[in-house]
């Protein structure tokens, strides 16, 4: 049967701060799905969590849009395959991070102060993946997404165990990180797993980072990249993306996308990826592109990397860029 539903609602879970949700990329602010709500990592029943997904696809058979989906470019109408497996595991149940980016969405929609973040215990995810795989709800070559706060900085063993469930349901691994520490465990995921490690640095330049992450960790970050790029050669099934995040007023200029790029092929970078503030984005994305960005986007797009794009903006470049 055909109707409009969204393959994240049927197949993503999402393990964030206290809930699990389908998916972490609602265009409405005020987004309300929920599996479960108020969380705190105890194991739960399985069929609390399919009977919820399942008033939700009910409600898109329906033709009832839940309000968080509305405006949704996710929702497509086709023959779905309602069977309830994960093949997307998105894990940001972690707020602590020593990293301070402008443009952190846990302090800026969390409303959270920095400190209140980096002491904030959060569940331990390990049981909980564990009983999912028990229960053979994961899919064999799922994707998993370890997100964060920072993923170097999860209590010890926790992304080692991330990385085992990785491996014997034969995943693809995404981590992302901030990069300031470099992590033997990242190393060894680079090395063995399917996996991808994401680390934004935003600029090639040491003062522009500073302004962005709010630390002085610029040499450290770029250093512990060309280690990781190193080890990711050995394995070709493992690569590492340099994000460009562009931020209006900082690093929206032809300078610093020449400065980004002149980096990243320093130390043998060969894929980036581009996105734009998510605030400012939302305010740009209807209406015509700004020059400064269209200058941005052109120079990072006539570098010759691998290049791929963040949420919307490929749709974005492809209708402002071509
Ligand atoms: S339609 Fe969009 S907002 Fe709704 S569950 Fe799917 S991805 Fe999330
Ligand atoms: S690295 Fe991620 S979690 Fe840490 S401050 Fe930056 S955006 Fe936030």
């Amino acid at each position: 049967m055909k109707f409009k539903c969204c393959e994240y609602l049927l197949n993503e879970i999402v393990f964030s701060l206290s809930a699990v949700t389908p998916c972490c990329c609602s265009p409405n602010p005020a987004y309300e799905m929920k599996f479960l709500s108020n969380f705190n990592g105890k194991l739960f029943d399985v069929n609390k969590y399919i009977e919820q997904r399942n008033i939700y696809i009910s409600q898109f058979k329906d033709n009832i849009i839940p309000k968080s989906c509305i405006g949704c470019n996710k929702v497509e109408e086709k023959d779905w395959n309602e069977e309830p497996k994960i093949k997307r595991i998105i894990i940001t149940n972690s707020t602590k991070c020593s990293c301070n980016c402008i443009y952190c969405s846990l302090v800026n929609i969390g409303h959270q102060t920095k400190i209140e973040l980096n002491t904030r215990k959060a569940y331990d995810i390990k049981p909980v993946l564990y009983d999912l795989y028990k229960k053979n709800l994961i899919e064999e070559n799922c994707i998993i997404t370890v997100g964060g706060g920072e993923c170097a900085e999860l209590p010890q063993g926790e992304l080692d165990y991330i990385i085992y469930i990785a491996s014997i349901l034969k995943c693809r691994l995404e981590i992302l990180s901030s990069g300031m520490f470099y992590s033997k465990t990242i190393e060894n995921a680079l090395t063995t797993q399917n996996c991808i490690l994401k680390i934004s640095t935003d600029s090639g330049n040491k003062k522009t980072f500073e302004k962005i992450k709010q630390v002085k960790t610029f040499d450290r970050t770029w250093k512990n990249l060309k280690n990781y790029i190193q080890k990711s050669k050995r394995n070709k099934n493992s690569q590492v993306v340099i994000k460009y995040i562009i931020l209006p007023g900082i690093n929206d200029n032809i300078n610093e996308a020449k400065s980004f790029i002149k980096k990243c092929r320093s130390i043998g970078c060969r894929k980036i990826e581009i996105a734009i503030e998510y605030l400012y984005f939302e305010k740009i994305k209807n209406n015509s592109i700004p020059k400064s960005i269209k200058e941005t986007l052109s120079i990072l797009l006539s570098s010759n990397f691998d290049i791929s794009f963040e949420g919307q903006v490929q749709e974005y470049v492809r209708n402002n860029i071509g």
